[in-house]
């Protein structure tokens, strides 16, 4: 007998997922394999508000848990999908199940990448899941010295909400400038700046050599000879698609590849979410997002795919971030750019950069502007979709 549509990983591209296949008229099984013990909850909040003590854990959910009872969705918490048996349709979970399955979603999500260096350390942790984000909210407060090691956008918001909770920050970047990766130096700088206003050290350019301490960090020794001593280290230096019991099966290195509407080349086989590589039609090529509204959107569009619906118009790529009461919005594809210009003022936190390629937007940062993102989108939008195949090289 068929376990029907088995979701493996239970995050937000699994929620949505069930809930379309549920609007649109599916009755038959739905299971979703989850390795944590919570049912799916959003992550926004673990770097913010609940990182802050201002939200409980229990508000994280994203539906409270009658709503899978009332739709007949199987929350099987606590277990991992450990093998894909690809011929025989059938999934191995970590408790000696094994669910055959018509469809399978692969909604694993992303993993924290980690530093060897700081492994075994009980004060040192990453920030993906609300067990790291509680444990790190029990870290934190007045007067204890917190270092992030990687300025991306986790460490950002992590350092913002422990500088508001009293803590002595400092914040340990490899490059010359935070997000450099994304947006460049000169507005990375900006970043660097806005953490350094708010009392936090930050520190470029700069190479973790050696730790001080046996079970606790005590301190980091810095190639240039710095010592930062701390009471507690959180490790924001990215992450990779969680796709590692993929392994053998050549659907998941580097994400699993799958076409715009999430099917994989495997009949049956989608993917959604930070575990996805889906195919931009902008950019001509298959690309990974590590943000909630991709997430969002590929599990939902991976259900309609299920069903042989078509899915909705794919939006640009756009996420948000707040960091010392700054709404940070970005839309577009920056990485395209090769001009960047500034209206408004960025000492007043106020400001729009528009990414431009062959003076074409491509992408747009929004700094203490959300009413502007609708114009910026439709912008980048339409830019978008006019590169050539001569100008996207
Ligand atoms: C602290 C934090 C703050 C964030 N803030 C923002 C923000 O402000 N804006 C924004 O756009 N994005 C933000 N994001 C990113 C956003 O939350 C993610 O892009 C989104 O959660 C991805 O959803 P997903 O369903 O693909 O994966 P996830 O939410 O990661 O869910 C995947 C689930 O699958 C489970 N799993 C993994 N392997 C297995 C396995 N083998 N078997 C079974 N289960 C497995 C995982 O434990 C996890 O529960 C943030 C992320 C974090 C961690």
């Amino acid at each position: 007998m068929s376990d029907g549509i088995v979701i493996a990983g239970g995050g937000l591209a699994a929620q949505r997922c069930t809930e379309t296949l549920r609007s649109q008229g599916y009755d038959g099984p739905i299971r979703i394999v989850c390795a944590e013990a919570h049912a799916p909850y959003d992550r926004p909040p673990l770097s913010k508000e609940l990182l802050a003590g201002e939200m409980p854990a229990a508000a994280v959910a994203l539906r409270p848990r009658p709503w899978y009872d009332e739709r007949q969705i199987d929350l099987l918490l606590g277990t991992r999908a450990e093998r894909l048996d690809l011929a025989g349709r059938r999934l191995e979970l970590s408790s000696g199940a094994r669910l055959r399955f018509d469809s399978l979603l692969v909604a694993t999500g992303s993993r924290a990448r980690t530093l060897p260096l700081l492994d075994g350390y009980s004060n040192a942790g990453v920030l993906r899941t609300l067990d790291d984000a509680l444990a790190l909210r029990h870290a934190l407060g007045p007067g204890r010295r917190v270092v992030i090691v990687g300025a991306g956008f986790i460490g950002l918001e992590a350092a913002a909400t422990a500088s508001r909770l009293g803590a002595w920050v400092t914040i340990i970047e490899a490059l010359d400038a935070p997000l450099m990766g994304i947006l460049g130096a000169s507005l990375g700088s900006w970043f660097a700046e806005l953490h350094r206003a708010e009392g936090a050290d930050v520190l470029l350019g700069a190479r973790i050599t050696g730790v001080r301490g046996r079970r606790k960090v005590r301190a980091l020794e810095l190639a240039d000879g710095v010592v930062v001593e701390c009471d507690h280290v959180l490790v924001g230096v990215g992450v990779d698609p969680d796709t590692r019991w993929l392994d053998g099966t050549g659907l998941g290195a580097n994400g699993v590849r799958v076409d715009a509407r999430g099917c994989t080349c495997a009949p049956g086989i989608y993917a959604a979410g930070d575990a996805a590589r889906p195919y931009d039609t902008a950019l001509a090529r298959h690309v990974r997002t590590e943000h909630w509204e991709a997430a969002a959107r590929q599990g939902a569009d991976a259900a309609r795919a299920m069903l042989g619906l078509e899915p909705v118009r794919t939006p640009l790529p756009s996420f948000w971030s707040d960091q010392h009461g700054v709404r940070v919005q970005y839309v577009g594809r920056a990485e395209e750019a090769d001009r960047i210009a500034i209206d408004g003022d960025p000492g007043g936190r106020d400001f729009e950069a528009l990414f431009t390629k062959a003076g074409v937007p491509v992408a747009a940062l929004l700094v203490g502007r959300p009413r502007a993102l609708s114009r910026a989108r439709r912008r980048v939008q339409e830019g978008l979709e006019s590169l050539t195949p001569e100008t996207r090289r």
